[in-house]
């Protein structure tokens, strides 16, 4: 038998409601902020993502799906979604527009990772980005609005892990000094953080390994590196994140696996039992003032995050928090005999037409086994109809839940109906 791609996975019709959940979401925040929606292609040229997320990272290295097509180009199912944004930005003239340009994107993207535990190859993103315009402001608002989404869906065991990573001035002094310093512990250092002490030393704080988080725990921090400009900047921002009280922590060792960012970037890590979980993030973020320009364009300032969709449904699953949008408000249409079948058949269109939510087993001619259906689809009403009913013109409604049962005129059955599961 044929199997999925290892690392890939199907959504099924149980997973819906929480998938109905994040996008009502997204849509409903968008329009409370400005953000319009925007789909780029799946496809891209390599070469977008190589200049963009950054040659040496672990994403161009071993992570993307590249292809050569038969005329010779060479193309990658994106890996993410904000250089393809930003490319979009630029190729569509969306600079005439009213800057920042608000954007948000639900979206799959693909990589070629150790499928784990919520690492898949291809997952979703949800992303909202603002780009022509920035500054501690804008990231601020996008923290603000991430923060807002999460809680929106029922989400409190989070928090935002926030750093700066300097700009182009002070960033090349800052790397240079913790290569000095990884180097001189290279020996105590694994081998793949060997590679990385010259030509991606910020890549280290990302490493699992414990010997090597010992060495860059210690590690000179940004912070005291950055130039005033940086400096000010990274305080605005903190001062703003508290005055919106987002739950935030300073964290200098989060740096970001995309080359672009530039200043304030941020993880959004989960709580289980008061212990933050570093290796699975909800989502993250950061500013990419320089992004454009390295992909051939000119200076553009941009900012903006991208939340992880399977990622926030294991954590409403893990909360508990159960959506099953096939069974609120569900009504079980039951018929015992042929003559009440006929009748039910009607009932059954007249129940659709009201808006009632009607499931039935035609098919089933015992009662007790249409019961038992009406249990598995977690129906809230079973309507029941035998020959006795027919001849007396009612029916009767079996509360599923508690098994109690009631006879009712038929005449009454759908403003009943209606009245209880508030069907306007
Ligand atoms: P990144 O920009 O790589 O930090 O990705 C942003 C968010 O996308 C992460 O915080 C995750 O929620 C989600 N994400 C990234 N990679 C994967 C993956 N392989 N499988 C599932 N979700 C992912």
């Amino acid at each position: 038998m044929i199997e999925s791609v290892k690392g890939m996975r199907d959504i099924l019709p149980q997973e819906e409601g929480y998938w109905d959940l994040l996008e009502a979401t997204v849509k409903n925040i968008a329009i409370s902020f400005g953000f319009s929606r925007i789909r780029t292609p799946i496809l891209e040229k390599t070469d977008l993502f190589v200049r963009s997320v950054g040659k040496q990272t672990d994403i161009v290295q071993k992570e993307m799906y590249s292809l050569k097509t038969e005329g010779g180009d060479a193309l990658t199912l994106r890996p993410e979604m904000t250089a393809p944004v930003m490319r979009a930005y630029i190729e569509n003239g969306m600079k005439a527009q009213i800057q920042p340009v608000k954007l948000y994107y639900i979206e799959p993207c693909f990589r070629h990772e150790r499928p784990q535990q919520l690492r898949y190859r291809q997952f979703y993103q949800i992303g909202f980005e603002e780009i022509g315009l920035g500054g501690s402001a804008v990231d601020t608002e996008l923290i603000l609005i991430a923060h807002y989404f999460l809680s929106k869906i029922g989400l409190d065991n989070y928090e935002f892990q926030v750093n700066t990573l300097g700009d182009e001035n002070c960033r090349e002094g800052y790397v240079l000094l913790l290569s000095e310093y990884l180097k001189s512990n290279r020996r105590s250092l694994c081998e793949v953080c060997n590679n990385r002490v010259t030509k991606r030393p910020l890549s280290a704080f990302d490493c699992k390994e414990e010997k090597c988080q010992r060495i860059t725990r210690m590690a000179p921090k940004i912070i005291d590196s950055l130039c005033e400009p940086c400096r000010t900047d990274f305080k605005e921002v903190l001062e703003l994140l508290d005055e919106v009280q987002v739950p935030y922590a300073l964290n200098p060792f989060v740096v970001r696996g995309l080359e672009y960012y530039s200043r304030t970037v941020y993880e959004i890590w989960t709580s289980r039992d008061g212990e933050l979980d570093s290796q699975v993030s909800l989502g993250g973020g950061g500013r990419y003032d320089g992004l454009a320009e390295l992909m051939g364009g000119e200076h553009t300032p941009g900012s903006g995050f991208a939340l992880g969709v399977e990622r926030m449904e294991e954590a409403l699953k893990e909360k508990g928090i159960k959506i099953n949008k096939h069974s609120s408000g569900v009504v079980f249409l039951a018929q015992l005999g042929f003559q009440a079948k006929k009748r039910a058949m009607r009932l059954l269109s007249e129940l659709l037409l009201e808006g009632v939510r009607v499931r039935s087993s035609f098919a089933r001619n015992s009662l007790s086994s249409q019961l038992r259906v009406a249990d598995k689809l977690e129906a809230e009403y079973a309507i029941i109809i035998g020959e006795k009913e027919l001849y007396d013109r009612s029916i009767i409604l079996r509360d599923m839940k508690t098994g109690n049962q009631e006879t009712l005129e038929m005449k009454d059955l759908v403003p009943e109906l209606k009245n209880r599961l508030n069907i306007l």
